[in-house]
């Protein structure tokens, strides 16, 4: 640390990242990036063309992207913000509505980015512990009366609330926004995007990280009330108007156009997650129910972090964390069927 850095960002424990490590070729599930490439037609329109473009700033509007997106998703354009993946747009979401010395809730095994956001900016982060068996108690989140935060499906657990149940919270808290950080909900079925229409106070955050292939591209997006929307560009506005560049409007509007090609990638990762819940049970693993495309898996002898140190040094990287409640589980990114093949060829050797 420099004798620089402010007082107020001094304690400051950032977020870690997967590893992303270059020292030779690893079978990499670890970040739960897809293993299929993006459509064929968003690789097309990175032309020279466009890259001649790019003496010119980015639309600080999105234009192309805001209008793809709220057509696809059956919403106006002033009720979608963009940024440089959701991350970003977590960030600005939560210096806008929590700020210094605001309220902000989410599960105590959550996404690891929400306390480092909240520590970041100043919030009061309460921290509601999920059940023994991880599950969301929707109870302990009705009427509670502070901002909420909540990734559904859940990571690391993997586990999805109904829409139902985010109704309840969402309805119950009418006078403060609940975020629903839905990055993996294209491999579940529990999307909340219905629920816009009938109440104000919620925002919808997606990203183009997972399902859609595209993590380098670094796209997210919330869905929200008009009114939400035009905040989150009032902070923007203050802070990085071209937040999102050329290439990535232009890939990523192309993107959404892709649909038939992510739906047929999402079913064989959601095939493919299957197979290997069972195959991890087969080994005598206890896993969650993970409607997402990754599983997190716990097995009864072997500790999960001499598990992963093992797979690493045999050329497999999956994700450990040694953080409480969780420092015995592993989640495992689903990959190809020919990654999953090398994962549990080295899994049984270690074994
Ligand atoms: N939310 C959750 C729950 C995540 O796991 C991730 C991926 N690390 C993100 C948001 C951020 O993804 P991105 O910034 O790539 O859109």
């Amino acid at each position: 640390m420099s004798r620089f850095l402010a007082p107020a960002y001094q304690s400051l424990v950032p977020y870690t990242p997967g590893e992303q490590l270059n020292d030779r070729t690893y079978i990499k599930l670890n970040t739960n990036e897809s293993p299929f490439p993006p459509a064929p037609g968003v690789c097309r329109v990175i032309d020279e063309a466009r890259m001649r473009s790019l003496h010119l700033y980015s639309d600080p509007t999105l234009a192309a992207l805001t209008g793809a997106l709220a057509a696809h998703f059956g919403v106006s354009p002033k009720q979608v913000f963009c940024g440089n993946g959701s991350d970003d747009v977590l960030a600005f979401a939560i210096m806008a509505f929590c700020g210094k010395g605001g309220s902000l809730a989410c599960p105590d095994v959550s996404y690891s980015f929400y306390p480092v956001f909240a520590d970041l900016f100043g919030v009061n982060l309460t921290q509601i512990p999920l059940a023994e068996d991880f599950t969301i108690r929707v109870d302990d989140y009705v009427g509670i009366g502070k901002n909420i935060v909540i990734a559904n499906p859940n990571a690391p657990t993997g586990l999805s609330l109904c829409v139902d149940e985010i109704e309840r919270i969402v309805a119950s808290n009418p006078d403060n926004i609940v975020m629903i950080d839905e990055a993996y909900v294209d491999f579940s079925n529990d999307t909340c995007v219905s629920l816009l229409a009938k109440y104000d106070n919620l925002m919808v955050v997606q990203t183009f990280s997972k399902s859609r292939s595209l993590a380098g591209l670094r796209v997210g997006f919330a869905l929200a009330s008009e009114a939400i929307i035009e905040d989150l560009n009032k902070i923007k506005y203050s802070f990085n108007p071209y937040n999102v560049n050329t290439l990535s409007i232009t890939a990523a509007a192309e993107a959404i156009k892709e649909q038939a090609y992510y739906d047929k990638c999402v079913a064989q990762i959601v095939e493919q997650r299957e197979k290997t819940k069972q195959r991890l049970a087969g080994l005598g693993f206890a896993l969650t129910d993970s409607k997402t495309n990754f599983v997190f898996a716990r097995h009864p002898e072997k500790k999960a972090e001499e598990l992963y140190r093992a797979l690493r040094e045999r050329g497999v990287l999956v994700r450990y964390f040694s953080a409480p409640r969780i420092d015995n589980y592993l989640r495992i990114t689903i990959g190809s069927e020919e990654q999953m093949e090398g994962f549990f060829a080295e899994l049984m050797h270690i074994l």
